[in-house]
């Protein structure tokens, strides 16, 4: 209660706002002005009006509001949060594949470093990826780092998706087979997927779903039951704002643990040591902002 007061007490004096992703811990969600999936926070980071946001996610998420944010300082409670998927491509890679798919169009999964996104035509978030996907002119498209949100998109689009190999580790691990078993155990559950997802999770769904998508088809449907394949933090969210619903954790609990780095204490220690500002080179934010900005105005 103390450090809830002390971070509430730093904000006020430091002109800052905390915003948290959706599979940040409950504690951590408490303090935060604003919980969101990444496209809600990247959108809010460009409308709070403070001077210090302190964004507890992921490193790539800190680095999209500074690039969005030039004048604002940009705090990560742990530095070395970072999401082992965005790590799993390199600014490098991208200008080689751009030589062998020289007609293709970029796009980039927000979950990418910021000389990734400096490197792509546009950016895309798991809610808005088919809708990036159609909204360019070319009939080929390189995806990365996804290769299940690439295999989504293919899904759901008539143009040639050429997918990279990247993959979330948290999403990769959920057993299809232990789904269909929940499945049979409670037969009126409906079956919610993240598209970071196995396709053959995905190919199990009722509903295949963003985070903040799987917030507000669970808010409105009139279903009792929901098998939630996605990060466990989103599932103690919906326990906790459905109580009379039953939240089924998909056989296993998917746990980032680089989500789960941060805590109450390391955002009081971030607000009152203005620890650690998240810094990115001019040119590579220039480039990586148009990719995003591209992003914003059509989603
Ligand atoms: S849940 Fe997966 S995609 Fe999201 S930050 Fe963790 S490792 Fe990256």
């Amino acid at each position: 209660m103390e450090l809830k007061k002390e971070i509430e007490k730093l904000k006020r004096e430091r002109n800052a706002v905390v915003l948290a992703h959706n599979y940040q811990i409950q504690e951590v969600q408490e303090v935060a002005d604003f919980v969101g999936d990444s496209l809600e926070l990247a959108r809010l980071s460009q409308k709070v009006n403070a001077k210090v946001i302190v964004f507890a996610g992921v490193y790539f998420m800190a680095e999209t509001a500074k690039i969005l944010n030039p004048e604002k300082t940009v705090l990560i409670p742990e530095k070395d949060a970072r999401c082992p998927m965005a790590d799993m491509v390199t600014a490098e890679e991208v200008r080689k594949l751009r030589k062998r798919y020289p007609d293709a169009a970029f796009v980039a999964y927000v979950n990418t470093n910021a000389d990734v996104k400096a490197e792509v035509d546009i950016i895309c978030t798991s809610a808005n990826a088919v809708k990036v996907v159609e909204s360019l002119p070319q009939k080929r498209i390189v995806f990365l780092p996804d290769k299940n949100l690439a295999h989504w998109v293919s899904l759901n689009t008539d143009k040639e998706i050429i997918p990279f190999y990247g993959y979330c580790y948290v999403h990769q691990d959920f057993d299809p087979e232990k789904i269909k078993q929940l499945k049979k155990e409670h037969p009126q559950a409906l079956v919610l997927v993240h598209p970071e997802a196995d396709p053959e999770v995905v190919a199990l769904a009722d509903q295949v779903l963003s985070t903040s998508g799987m917030l507000r088809y669970v808010e409105k449907s009139s279903a009792e039951e929901f098998i939630v394949v996605t990060e466990e933090g989103l599932l103690e969210m919906l326990r906790r704002k459905h109580p009379e619903k039953k939240i089924l954790s998909p056989g296993m609990k998917g746990i980032c643990r680089d989500m789960k780095k941060i805590s109450l204490n390391s955002v009081y220690t971030s607000l009152k040591e203005m620890r650690y500002p998240v810094e990115v080179p001019e040119e590579v934010a220039r480039r990586a902002r148009k990719s995003i900005k591209r992003m914003l105005e059509i989603s």
